[in-house]
C-alpha cells in the first residue's frame, strides 16, 4: 500500500540506508530514557526535534518543519507562528550565503529557539494533537462536498433590498470557509469576496447586549421562543416582546439596548472633560466594529455605504415594526426609534468574507475565545446563550426543520450567508446569495446537510467512536485501532464482556488487523476457551455470517493457531465446529521463546502506530514519535512497527524507525524478524536497508517450516 499522505518522492534504499545512522550517543531516538539525551536538554523541546528529524543527522529539514504545519490546517500567516517561523527563516537566509546544504537544515540550537515561544502550539501540531488530527483528510471530504454543491443552482438573490439584488455571475458566487477552535483554517471558492453580514449580525448584537445587560435585563425586553413566523413578521408574544433576537423585531430590540446605559449617563453637549452625548452614536458603532475585529481575529471588518443606503431606502417593514413595538411600549426609556433603526442597519451593512466570518463562528463554537489570538471576546455563559437561540430560532421559518435535520447552531442572513457553529470544533461560512423562498442561501443549507450526512456534527449524533459516520475529531488510523485491535485484544484475554459491547456498537465479529489477524485468531492462540465457543455460536448463529476458518497473512486459521499452541480442547472444540486447517507457515514457534521473553513494552497506542507503519503513514509514525511513543512497541502476537513496515515495503518507514535507533531483529510470535518479513513479500530494497543494520532473520522463507501439522503431535506436546 502507498504512503497515504506523504508527499515525498520515495527515496532509493541505497540513499536511505547511508543517510540514516543511530549513532550510540541517540540511540532509541524520541522514546529513549532520559538519561541517554543530551545534559542540558529540554526534553520535551529534544522529543520534538529527535521526531522531525528523520534520518538523525541532528538537524530538521526546514521543508519538513514547515510541512507539519501545513498537514495540521495552520496558515504561513498565522499570527501565532509568525515569530517562529520568521526566525527561522532569517537564520537560514543567513547561513544560505554560507553553504547550499544547509540552507535546508534546521540546527538544534535553532530549532529550540524557534519553537521556545510558542511550544504548546508547536507540540500539538508536531504530535497531531489538533482538533481535527487528520486536517488534510477532513479537507479533501468538504471539498467534495463543497463541488457537488456548486452544481446546485436553484434559488434566487434577495430582491428587497436592491443591492443585494445580485445578477449574472455575481449571483453565482459561492464561498466556504472553516476555522477550528485551534485555528486550522481552509478556504474554497470564494472564500475571499466580502459580502454583508445582513442578519447574521444578530447573534452578535445579541451577544454584545448581553454583555452589557446581562441575560436577565435583555430578555425582559425580547423573548426566547421561536416565533413561528417570518423574520419580518409585525409580531410580539403575550408579554408584547418581540420573540426573539434572531429575528427583525428582536435584532431591533436587541440593537436598542447596545449602548443604552452610557448614554443614560452622558450630558449634552458637555465641554467640561465629561463625555458628551454628541457623537454618542458614532462611538457606539465604533465599538460594535472593534467587538467584530476582536471575533475575526484582530482583521478589520468593512462596511457597505451602499447596502446601507439602499435599505434604508427600502426599510418600511422595519420602520413598522419599530412603530409597532414603540405603540406597545416594548423599548426601553430613552430608545430613539430613527436612531436604533439605523444603527440596526449599519450592523447589516457590516461586511466580512467567509474567511473572516469562520473566525467568527469559531470564536462562538471556542466558547467566546478567538482562537487565531487566544483573546476572550465574549464571555462563555453569552455564548452559550447566542448558540441556544442560534439553534432554535437562527434559520428563519426552517429553524425547526434545520435543527432536527441538521442539529447545529446556525444563523443565515439575506446576502446569502450561514453562518455554522459546531461547539468544541470549528465554525463554517458558507456564502451564496441564492435564496429560497425562506430566505435561506440554498447552496448554504446543501451544504449543511451534507456535511452532517457525512460527520456526526449534529449535536444528538452518537459522538462515540461506533457511528457509522465519520468523526473528524479522531483520525482514520485512531478509529481502525479502537474498532479492531480492542476486539482483538479482548479476545486474547478471554475479555467476553468487552467483546459483547463492541459487538452491540457494531464492531464486526470478523474484523482482521494489518496482519489479517482475527478475534478468532487470538482467542485460539491464547487458549481463551469461552471465547472461541462464543465465536463458534455466533457463526452457527442463524443471520450472522461470521467465517470459522478465515487466513491470516501467513495462510493460517485459528484452528493452526490452536495446533501451534498445542491447545488440544480447543483443537477438539474448533474441529468438532468444522473448523479446518490453512496452510499457514509461520516459521518455527520454538524460536519464539526468546521474542516472548523480551516482551516488549505494550503502551495505549501501539495499535495506531503498527497500523500507521502497515500503511506506510510516516506523518503518523512521526506524530506518534513525537508524542513519545516507544517505536519498538510490540501487539498481541509481538508484532512491531517494523515487522509491518517490513513486510507491507515501506521503506521510509523502516529508515525512520531504524534511525531513531530502534533494535531491528525484534521477533514476533512465531519467530519471524522485520528481515523474514521483507524477504517473504519481496521487498528488496527494504531487506537490503534491514541487513545493513544487523538484520538477521532465523532462516530464509524459502525454508520456513510449515505450522506443526500433526494433530497427534499438537496434543503430546500439550500434555507434556
Ligand atoms: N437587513 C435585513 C432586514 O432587516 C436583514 C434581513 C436578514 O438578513 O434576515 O430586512
Amino acid at each position: 500500500m502507498p504512503g497515504r499522505r506523504e508527499q515525498n518522492t520515495p527515496r532509493v534504499a541505497s540513499s536511505l540506508a547511508s543517510a540514516i545512522s543511530a549513532s550510540p550517543d541517540v540511540r532509541n531516538g524520541g522514546h529513549a530514557s532520559a538519561d541517554a539525551w543530551p545534559i542540558g536538554v529540554d526534553l520535551r523541546e529534544e522529543r520534538l526535534f529527535r521526531a522531525l528529524d528523520d534520518d538523525n543527522d541532528q538537524a530538521v529539514r526546514l521543508r519538513d518543519f514547515e510541512r507539519v504545519f501545513a498537514e495540521v490546517g495552520l496558515k504561513s500567516h498565522d499570527k501565532r507562528l509568525h515569530d517562529s517561523l520568521g526566525l527561522l527563516k532569517h537564520r537560514i537566509e543567513t547561513a544560505r550565503q554560507v553553504t547550499d546544504e544547509i540552507t535546508l537544515k534546521i540546527s538544534r540550537t535553532d530549532f529550540y529557539q524557534a519553537i521556545r515561544h510558542n511550544i504548546l502550539l508547536i507540540e500539538r501540531a508536531v504530535q497531531g494533537r489538533m482538533v481535527i488530527p487528520d486536517f488534510q483528510g477532513f479537507a479533501n471530504e468538504l471539498e467534495r462536498i463543497f463541488e457537488q454543491v456548486r452544481q446546485n443552482k436553484a434559488g434566487a438573490p434577495a430582491d428587497y433590498i436592491p443591492q443585494l439584488n445580485l445578477q449574472g455571475a455575481a449571483a453565482d458566487s459561492f464561498g466556504m470557509a472553516l476555522c477550528s477552535i485551534d485555528g486550522q483554517r481552509l478556504s474554497l471558492g470564494d472564500a475571499k469576496e466580502f459580502f454583508s453580514v445582513q442578519s447574521t449580525s444578530k447573534p452578535i448584537s445579541y451577544c454584545i447586549a448581553l454583555e452589557e445587560h446581562g441575560a436577565e435585563t435583555v430578555h425582559r425586553f425580547v423573548g426566547r421562543e421561536p416565533s413561528g413566523a417570518g423574520f419580518n413578521e409585525i409580531a410580539l408574544d403575550k408579554a408584547d416582546r418581540p420573540h426573539n433576537p434572531m429575528i427583525n423585531a428582536g435584532a431591533i430590540m436587541t440593537c436598542a439596548l447596545i449602548g443604552l446605559g452610557d448614554k443614560e449617563t452622558l450630558s449634552p453637549g458637555s465641554h467640561d472633560g465629561l463625555a458628551d452625548a454628541r457623537g454618542w452614536s458614532g462611538r457606539r458603532f465604533d465599538n460594535v466594529m472593534k467587538r467584530w475585529a476582536k471575533l475575526c481575529g484582530n482583521d478589520l471588518p468593512r462596511f457597505s455605504t451602499s447596502v446601507f443606503l439602499s435599505e434604508r431606502e427600502t426599510a418600511d417593514r422595519n420602520y413598522a415594526l419599530a412603530y409597532f413595538m414603540r405603540e406597545k411600549n416594548a423599548f426601553p426609556n430613552n430608545v430613539d426609534i430613527h436612531d436604533v433603526l439605523e444603527f440596526y442597519m449599519q450592523c447589516c451593512a457590516i461586511e466580512l468574507n467567509c474567511e473572516l466570518m469562520s473566525i467568527v463562528a469559531a470564536t462562538l463554537a471556542n466558547g467566546g475565545i478567538c482562537p487565531v489570538t487566544g483573546e476572550r471576546v465574549f464571555r462563555t455563559e453569552t455564548v452559550r446563550n447566542c448558540l441556544s437561540l442560534m439553534s432554535s430560532c437562527g434559520m428563519y421559518d426552517f429553524s425547526g426543520e434545520f435543527a432536527f435535520t441538521i442539529g447545529l447552531p446556525a444563523k443565515s442572513g439575506v446576502s446569502g450567508a450561514v453562518m455554522v457553529v459546531v461547539p468544541n470544533v470549528a465554525g463554517f461560512c458558507i456564502w451564496s446569495p441564492r435564496l429560497d423562498e425562506l430566505g435561506n442561501s440554498v447552496r448554504g443549507i446543501d451544504f449543511c446537510q451534507r456535511l452532517v450526512n457525512a460527520f456526526n456534527f449534529h449535536s444528538l449524533d452518537d459522538l462515540s467512536w461506533h457511528s457509522s459516520k465519520k468523526d473528524p475529531r479522531m483520525n482514520p488510523i485512531q478509529v481502525k485501532a479502537r474498532q479492531v485491535n480492542e476486539l482483538i485484544w479482548a479476545a486474547s484475554k478471554g475479555d467476553l464482556g468487552a467483546i459483547q459491547s463492541q459487538l452491540q456498537r457494531d464492531v464486526d465479529a470478523a474484523c482482521a488487523d494489518y496482519d489479517l489477524r482475527t478475534p478468532l485468531h487470538l482467542a485460539a492462540a491464547e487458549d481463551q476457551r469461552h471465547v472461541v465457543q462464543f465465536f463458534i455460536d455466533e457463526a452457527t448463529h442463524q443471520g450472522r455470517n461470521l467465517d470459522l476458518n478465515p487466513k491470516d497473512r501467513w495462510g493460517g486459521t485459528p484452528l493452526d493457531d490452536a495446533y501451534l499452541q498445542g491447545h488440544a480442547s480447543l483443537i477438539e472444540l474448533l474441529e468438532k465446529a468444522g473448523a479446518i486447517r490453512g496452510d499457514g507457515t509461520y516459521g518455527n514457534s520454538d524460536d519464539a521463546a526468546g521474542a516472548k521473553a523480551q516482551a516488549l513494552l505494550d503502551s495505549p497506542k501501539t495499535d495506531e502506530l503498527i497500523w500507521a507503519a502497515s500503511l506506510g503513514d510516516i506523518v503518523a509514525v512521526r506524530r506518534l514519535a513525537a508524542q513519545g511513543i516507544p517505536l519498538e512497541t510490540a501487539d498481541y502476537d509481538y508484532r512491531t512497527a517494523l515487522h509491518l513496515a517490513a513486510a507491507e515495503g515501506h521503506l521510509e518507514v523502516v529508515c525512520y524507525i531504524i534511525a531513531h535507533g530502534v533494535p531491528v531483529n525484534p521477533t514476533d510470535r512465531w519467530g519471524n524478524t522485520p528481515l523474514n518479513d521483507a524477504i517473504r513479500h519481496g521487498h528488496d530494497e527494504v531487506a537490503e536497508v534491514l541487513r545493513t543494520h544487523g538484520g538477521a532473520c532465523r532462516e530464509e522463507e524459502t525454508s520456513m517450516m510449515r505450522a506443526k501439522t500433526d494433530p497427534a503431535e499438537a496434543r503430546m506436546a500439550a500434555e507434556r
